[in-house]
Order: structure tokens, then C-alpha cells, then sequence
């Protein structure tokens, strides 16, 4: 099948970002999702893409070349990406990060030998055995599994499943991440099992550890960030309002023999609060929210969340204490998170220096033609008095 798109539309492909929408597809004449041919209006060659009918994203470019894509195209192109990768130290990693790896809607993360699987569009979904066939030919894991129970599937008309590929893949997998231990769950855990996209951040957070400090992990999830306060602070409050959460978190510490976390279910809000009329100071603050802005609309809302937890973080940091902040909210973009940080800086009565910002981890490439590859910020800051 070949499908019409827009100047507009052909234009975007030649700035670099793989998406066409809807509104500049100028023909479709069969809609069913797959891998199609793409001119433009006079019929000149455009590339190959994957299509998704019921998508407002139409279209998502694969190559500009006319070479067969099949499992050997898939082996190839999954087996590049993963040699750009290398000294990471830890056993799970990003290896294919969709249109960051010029791979669109494919995620692909490894669990030492197990890989787990995101499939994020109709098109992609067609294509499914050959991709597993490149990932079994490219990476030859013990098993694949594909998680493909995230919510963007909707948008494209996708079920939402949780199927093992091929061989087989544990509930637990045991990760080691610069020499710290934690248990990730590839079958239910947040997006494949882990947030593999803050380990460099974590690392970063253990190296401005204060030693022999009072540090706090505010939405700690599974301790990951509590996990390297741990190694070098005096003891760590790690916070989450989630049960099983904490529970993981106290199996990760044991499985490291730490022994200075204190786990605490809580509001983050409502503890912070606490914490502040307490005059509780901490040395080091690790402030990892979930996306409090899932659509445009709450962006504003969003804003106020994130003033409020940071600007209460500020005030709690011991004379040079350390905060690093994060939102993984794409609505939330690094300007506006910035002006936010600043705002909250003066509300504060602290004298907040800057010192780094970060994104994700370098497994996880941010491709600036395709600003929606990056959504994770980080900021690194210092309260000097
Ligand atoms: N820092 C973690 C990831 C955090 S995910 C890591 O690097 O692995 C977000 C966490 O925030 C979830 O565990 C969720 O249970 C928790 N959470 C969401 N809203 C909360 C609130 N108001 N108070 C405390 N925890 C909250």
C-alpha cells in the first residue's frame, strides 16, 4: 500500500522527526495498519513508514531507502543501537529507545539475559514476529517479554497484553547497578519493571551524598534513589505512599544489608509539611514526583504541585544541603521547570545555587529534531545559606 502525505507533512520528514498526523495524510486508501510505501501528492518517493489508521499520529518513518524490512532490517538496526551503548555500569539498560534510536515506537530494555518489549503502535504491532526474530538474532536473550499494557496503545486501537515472545522471563529479576542491588518486575512493575532512565541521576545523587548526613527520598518507590543515599548518609527517610512499594523497597535494602532506611508510608505533601513545622533539617533530598502533568491542560496545576514540593525541600536542606529535583512530566518542559525551580528559590528565604542539570540516562538519547524523546529533567541544587 502507498499513502499520500501533504508538503507539510513531507516537510517534517525532512527536518528529522519521524511523525506525520492525520491532518497532513493526503491519501490512505486502505486502512489497516502496517508497513507502507509514502510519496508525496505527485507520487515521488518519500520512504517507508508504520502506519496506524486509527491513530492521530498517521504515520512513523522507518527508512527513506526501499530495501525490504524484515527481520534481518529489524536485526540490523536493534544490533547498532545496542552498540551504542556500552560502559554502562549495570545489568538492565535501555537499548532501544524508540524515535531517540530512530526506531519509532519501539522500546526495547535488557534484564541481563531477559529483554522486555513495548510494541506502541499499529504499525509497529504488524511487524511484531520479525521484530522479535531481529531482537532473538541481535541481543540472544534467555526470553523476551512484551509489556505492552501502557496506555499510549489505546490511541492506536492496540489491546492491552502482557505476553511472553519467546523462552522464558522471571517475575524478579535481580539488578546491579554500580554495585547496588534491586529487584525489578518486568511482568507488573512501572513501565518495564524499573526506571532504568534515572540511574545516572541516582549515581550523581550518591557522589553529592553528605557523608554521615540526614537524607531524605520523597516518592522513593522502590528506595532506588534511598539505596545510594544509604551508602554514604547516616540514615535515609525514604517516602512513598505506596504499600507494596515500600515493602520492595525494604527487600532491596536487605538484599544490600542496609540498614539506615527508615521507610515511611506517607503524603509526600502532608509529611513535607510536617517535616518543616518540625524544623527537621536534611543534608541531602531526593525529590523524584510521578508526572503530575499527564495532558497540556494540567500543566498549570502541575506547576503548583512541583512549586510546592520543591520549595518546602528547599526550606528543610540543611546549610549546604543538597536537593536534586526532577518532573518526568514531556508537558513540563526544562524551561518551565527551571522558572518553576527559580520561583520556588525565592519563596524559599534560601540562596539556592544551580550547579548541574541532567536528563535521562544516556540510554534513553534525547533526539533534539524530536523534542517528545525527551521528558525526564533533573537539577542538581545547593542551598549555599
Ligand atoms: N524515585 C523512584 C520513582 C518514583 S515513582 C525511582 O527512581 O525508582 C513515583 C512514586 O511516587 C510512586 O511510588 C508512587 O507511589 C509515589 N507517590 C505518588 N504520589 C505520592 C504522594 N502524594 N506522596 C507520596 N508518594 C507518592
Amino acid at each position: 500500500m502507498t499513502v499520500k502525505v501533504t508538503a507539510r507533512g513531507a516537510e517534517r520528514w525532512k527536518q528529522g522527526h519521524p511523525w506525520i498526523y492525520r491532518s497532513d495524510v493526503a491519501e490512505e486508501p486502505d486502512k489497516t495498519p502496517g508497513i507502507v510505501a509514502v510519496t508525496d501528492r505527485k507520487g515521488k518517493f518519500l520512504g517507508q513508514a508504520l502506519y496506524s489508521p486509527k491513530s492521530e499520529i498517521r504515520l512513523r518513518l522507518l527508512t527513506r531507502g526501499k530495501e525490504p524490512i524484515d527481520s534481518t532490517w529489524w536485526t540490523e538496526r536493534i544490533a547498532a543501537a545496542a552498540r551504542r551503548r556500552n560502559g554502562i555500569g549495570a545489568s538492565a539498560w535501555r537499548v532501544v529507545h524508540a524515535e531517540g534510536d530512530g526506531l519509532p515506537s519501539l522500546i526495547i530494555d535488557r534484564y541481563g539475559p531477559w529483554i522486555v518489549v513495548q510494541l506502541l503502535s499499529a504499525g509497529l504491532e504488524t511487524a511484531r514476529d520479525d521484530v522479535v526474530a531481529g531482537i532473538t538474532a541481535a541481543l540472544a536473550p534467555e526470553g523476551i517479554l512484551l509489556r505492552n499494557d501502557a496506555g499510549v496503545r489505546r490511541h492506536e486501537g492496540l489491546a492491552s497484553e502482557v505476553v511472553l515472545a519467546f523462552g522464558q522471563v522471571p517475575e524478579v529479576v535481580e539488578v546491579v547497578e554500580e554495585g547496588m542491588k534491586y529487584l525489578a518486575a518486568p511482568w507488573s512493575g512501572q513501565k518495564t519493571g524499573a526506571f532504568l532512565d534515572q540511574r545516572e541521576n541516582r549515581l550523581l545523587v550518591g557522589q553529592h551524598t553528605r557523608a554521615g548526613g540526614h537524607a531524605l527520598d520523597l516518592f522513593t518507590y522502590h528506595g532506588s534513589f534511598a539505596l545510594h543515599l544509604a551508602r554514604h548518609a547516616k540514615d535515609v527517610l525514604a517516602v512513598d505512599q505506596s504499600t507494596e512499594a515500600l515493602a520492595r523497597g525494604v527487600e532491596n535494602a536487605r538484599l544490600n544489608a542496609i540498614g539506615n532506611i527508615e521507610w515511611r508510608e506517607a503524603n509526600a505533601f502532608d509529611l513535607l509539611r510536617e517535616l518543616e513545622r518540625r524544623r527537621e533539617q536534611f543534608d541531602t533530598i531526593a525529590l523524584d514526583p510521578p508526572a503530575f502533568a499527564k495532558t497540556k491542560a494540567s500543566v498549570e496545576r502541575a506547576v503548583a504541585g512541583y512549586k510546592e514540593v520543591n520549595l518546602r525541600a528547599m526550606k528543610i536542606l540543611a546549610p549546604g544541603g543538597m536537593l536534586f529535583t526532577s518532573s518526568c512530566s514531556y508537558h513540563v518542559g526544562r524551561d518551565i521547570f527551571s522558572a518553576m525551580l527559580a520561583d520556588a528559590a525565592r519563596d524559599s528565604g534560601r540562596r539556592i545555587q544551580f550547579l548541574a542539570a541532567t536528563g535521562a540516562a544516556s540510554d534513553h538519547p534525547e533526539l533534539l529534531n524530536v523534542p517528545e524523546t525527551g521528558y525526564l529533567k533533573g537539577v542538581l541544587l545547593r542551598a549555599v545559606v
